[in-house]
Parts: C-alpha cells; structure tokens; sequence
C-alpha cells in the first residue's frame, strides 16, 4: 500500500503514520515528493486493512498496490535511479545513452585486449565480456572461467573502461564481485531467485537481462528480489524473447521501452546483438533502441568474428563498431 500524505500534513501526522505502520509489524518507507510526501508500506505478504489509518489526520489518500512489485515502481520512487559505474559511467533515463560493447566470451588476452582498445577508441564505455558463458548445449565452448577476470582487470586498467561479466552462480558471486565493476545477470538466470536475493546484498551494480519468456511483470519482479535486499544499483536489458517468429534469433521488444520508463525508476538498455542474432541487422536496431529512449545499449564486438568460440555471427568487427557509433552519434 502507499499512502499519500495532504500537502498541508505536518511532519507529527507523517510520523505518526510511520509509527502506526510500524504497530502493524510492517515497514514505513517515505518517499518525498515535490509537493506532498508519500508513504509505501513494506513487508505485507497481502492486503494492508485501511481501518488502522482511519483515525489519522493529514492523509490524503490510500492507493492499494496489487502488483508483485513496489520499489522499483514509478509511484514508489518518482525520480530516475541513476546508477553509476567504477565512478565515471552513469546510466539513466536523464543521462547521455552509454555503450557496453565487448566481445560475447573471454577467449583470451589478445582478443580482450584488441577489443577493449578498439571499443573504446570508437567510444565505449563500458567493456563486456564472459568468463562463465550460459551455453544452450554442454558440448561447446563454456567459457574460460575465473582467470578471466584478470584479463578484464588489465583491459580496464590499460584503457580506463568499466567492466561488465555474468555471474551465472552463488559461489561465483565473491570472485566476480571483486573485479567487476556491474554484474550481469543472464535471461536463464533472470527468475534464479537465490542469486537474485545474493546480488541484492551486495554494493555492486547489476544488469539483470530480460528472462527469454519473461513477461514485464515477471521482469519487475525480479529486479524487485534484488532492490529489496537493498541493492537499488540495478539495469534492465532488454534482449528479446521467444515468440513464435523465428526469422531472427528473437523478437525485441522495444515498445516495453518507453513502457518501462512510466512503469520504474530503473534504466532499461537494449542489447541488440542477442536480439537479432545477426549482423547486418544490429545497426539499424541499434539506433531504434536510442530513438524510442533507452539508457543504452549492449554491442558484441569481436576482433574477428570469424573465429570467435561464442556468437560469431552476431559479433560486429571493429571496423563495423566504429561506422555504428558514428552514426549513432548523428542521433544526437
Ligand atoms: C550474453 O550477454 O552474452 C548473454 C548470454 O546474454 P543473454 O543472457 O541475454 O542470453
Ligand atoms: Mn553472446
């Protein structure tokens, strides 16, 4: 429930309600706004009865909330999160639109290295790249583990970018945590409520992806597991779902994007590389994900694609990063 205070209320008649939420053995979080203080009421695992409330003054109104989400809510939280990486990259909706491009696996010190100086030289600024690759089957190529992250940690202190790496599993979260400067979370792993709950004790930014058949609601809800363990530095990617059209690799969602902006205070970026699967079809989609207003998008670079152990043909070469970004930076 929240509860909106009159724009006359006193700070006695705001306290007096934390108080009484407090008696029902929930928690009052207050949210000032610019005209009147709201105040959500946390920890209810169903309706809040109003009669406890009747008899304060200075209310205005009690607004039931039923969806499965609160914090990450608009109505919770009015203004943008804004949440920052390594000290130099912010992503919000209100922020210059950042670029995380980078390889789809660590392969190994050179293909990091050339990419990470050919990313940023086009203008990135945040570097990805897994040491731990969810793979579809057991038989390829699952990553090249933990000695990974030293290779990220070298291009990060050689070219100044912020790195970005998936956390598939709990017991990986420490080691990853300390090198990494913003953790993603993979669509398989998008509805892993534990690691979910572990990443929401942690003082790290998150990049949680968008689960393959994850409605929006069900995206929320998980961004809320992690919020509500007191992580507020959270990202939603958008990367497309399963739907029946199986021309591309799968159907992006990019109407969700301005819908995600009245819906949370959280940044939404796109990644148009596992969206499309393909290419030649990045670019334009791209520019789509910046025209409709994400905080950013995710680009798979690769040194050579052709070789590449993990997503090739959806990985740009240098050359093609560079053409994109200039023609992304005409969008103004
Ligand atoms: C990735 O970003 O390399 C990845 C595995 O993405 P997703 O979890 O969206 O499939
Ligand atoms: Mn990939």
């Amino acid at each position: 429930m929240l509860i909106v205070m009159d724009h006359l209320a006193s700070q006695e008649q705001i306290d007096a309600v934390s108080k009484r939420i407090r008696s029902l053995g929930l928690m009052p979080q207050p949210i000032p706004g610019e005209n009147r203080v709201a105040i959500g009421v946390l920890g209810n695992h169903g309706y809040v009865d109003e009669e406890p409330f009747r008899d304060l003054s200075g209310i205005q109104q009690l607004i039931h909330v039923s969806k499965p989400y609160k914090l990450v809510s608009r109505d919770f939280r009015p203004n943008d999160t804004r949440v920052t990486l390594a000290g130099n990259v912010t992503i919000g909706w209100s922020e210059a639109p950042v670029t995380i491009a980078g390889p789809c696996a660590v392969e190994n010190r050179d293909q990091v290295l050339t990419a990470a100086r050919a990313v940023k030289k086009a203008g990135a600024t945040v570097l990805r790249g897994g040491v731990f690759k969810p793979r579809t089957g057991p038989h390829t190529f699952q990553g090249v583990g933990y000695e990974g992250l030293e290779i990220l940690a070298e291009a990060r202190a050689e070219t100044g970018l912020a790195i970005v790496t998936e956390v598939m599993r709990i017991d990986q979260l420490e080691r990853v945590a300390a090198v990494a400067d913003f953790l993603q979370i993979g669509a398989r792993n998008m509805q892993n409520f534990d690691l979910l709950k572990e990443v929401g004790q942690i003082d790290k930014p998150v990049m949680l992806k968008r689960g393959m058949s994850a409605t929006v609601e069900e995206f929320l809800a998980a961004a809320e597991y992690i919020v509500s363990e007191g992580n507020e530095q959270v990202v939603l990617c958008e990367r497309g779902i399963r739907t029946f059209e199986t021309a591309l690799r799968n159907t992006l969602d990019l109407g969700i994007v301005p819908y995600l902006r009245q819906l949370t205070h959280l940044p939404v970026i796109v990644d148009p590389s596992h969206a499309t699967g393909r290419r030649d079809i990045i670019g334009p989609v791209a520019k789509a994900a910046l025209v409709v207003g994400a905080a950013g998008i995710m680009v798979e670079v690769h040194p050579e694609p052709a070789q590449a152990l993990c997503d090739g043909p959806q990985a740009l070469t240098p050359g093609d990063f560079h053409r994109l970004m200039r023609e992304l930076d005409t969008l103004g």
